[in-house]
């Protein structure tokens, strides 16, 4: 069989798949999660979506988003920078070690878990204290302009210790979308004081780029993605941003949601699920393969 990629590929090619996708993009159900106790939590209290969001590394998801509600309940009052500047950093490293010991992921090493106990508080602590001295004590206060660009939100939130590149983008394309416990919550805070918040120039905003997204990107377009190392991410970022760009030029970020999920329930690195998998008609490279 001839080997596919990009260079083989060609322009109607690529436009097809990015026709495709679009309609699958646009087809897909987004769901709004407020059922929960703690996406409520994360809903209501404008620092819980900060803590979890900066937990939400390396753990699975649904425990870094369960967190800030335990957290509370622990320190016996209302979550805020200041209550948990109050306990202090040792305290949170005690507490979030409590509140892992039985959920830490199997494949996770013990390093890597020392690790994470001793980023996670720190990066939490750093993140109040920023929050106290440069925006009153009030999360909600960093977007008190109330009309933002993808860019602005991007680097208010990059400001953040513990919210990296991707983090940060995921969250721009989330308040875009409007459908997360955060998002949510702090358009509702705002309204109630008179501020409209939305985001301006969607046009503009990025895809958050990751192995999953990069893995199914290679895939759909024959290159080789095989074992994905780090330095992929960036070398495919271009081609993946643009692709997006043609996909979805009106909103680009929209791509991320089905590429990710693709990539997380079907796509994985080795023996990949393509009989079930809903790309796989684009069509999909490396499907026509097997
Ligand atoms: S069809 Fe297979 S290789 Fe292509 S994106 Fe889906 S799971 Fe991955």
């Amino acid at each position: 069989m001839i080997k596919m990629g990009l260079k083989e590929l060609g322009i109607d090619e690529i436009r097809k798949r990015a026709k495709r996708l679009r309609e699958k993009v646009y087809s897909r159900e987004k769901t709004i999660r407020l059922e929960s106790e703690k996406d409520r939590f994360c809903k209501e209290n404008a620092i819980a979506p900060i803590i979890a969001t900066i937990c939400d590394q390396w753990i699975n998801a649904d425990d870094a988003f369960e967190f800030p509600l335990w957290l509370s309940k622990q320190l016996e009052g209302d979550l805020s920078a200041e209550l948990i500047m109050d306990a202090g950093e040792e305290k949170i490293r005690h507490l979030l070690e409590v509140f892992m010991a039985d959920r830490w992921p199997s494949s996770m090493e013990k390093e890597r878990r020392g690790e994470y106990l001793k980023s996670v508080p720190e990066w939490i602590i750093k993140t109040c204290k920023k929050i106290i001295e440069r925006f009153d004590g009030n999360p909600d206060n960093m977007f008190k302009k109330g009309s933002y660009t993808p860019s602005e939100l991007y680097f208010i939130l990059r400001g953040l210790d513990g919210i990296a590149q991707k983090k940060a983008s995921m969250i721009v394309r989330d308040f875009i979308e409007g459908i997360t416990p955060w998002a949510i919550g702090l358009r509702e805070r705002l309204k109630r004081e008179g501020i409209d918040f939305k985001v301006e120039g969607v046009e503009h905003s990025s895809v958050p780029v990751d192995t999953h997204v990069v893995r199914v990107f290679c895939r759909i377009v024959g290159e080789d993605s095989g074992a994905l190392k780090d330095e992929d991410i960036l070398k495919y970022y271009p081609d993946i941003q643009y692709f997006a760009k043609m996909t979805c030029p009106e909103f680009p970020a929209n791509v991320d949601g089905l590429l990710w999920e693709v990539g997380r329930k079907y796509c994985r690195a080795y023996r990949p699920n393509c009989r079930e998998c809903p790309l796989r008609d684009l069509p999909c490279e490396y499907a026509k393969r097997l």
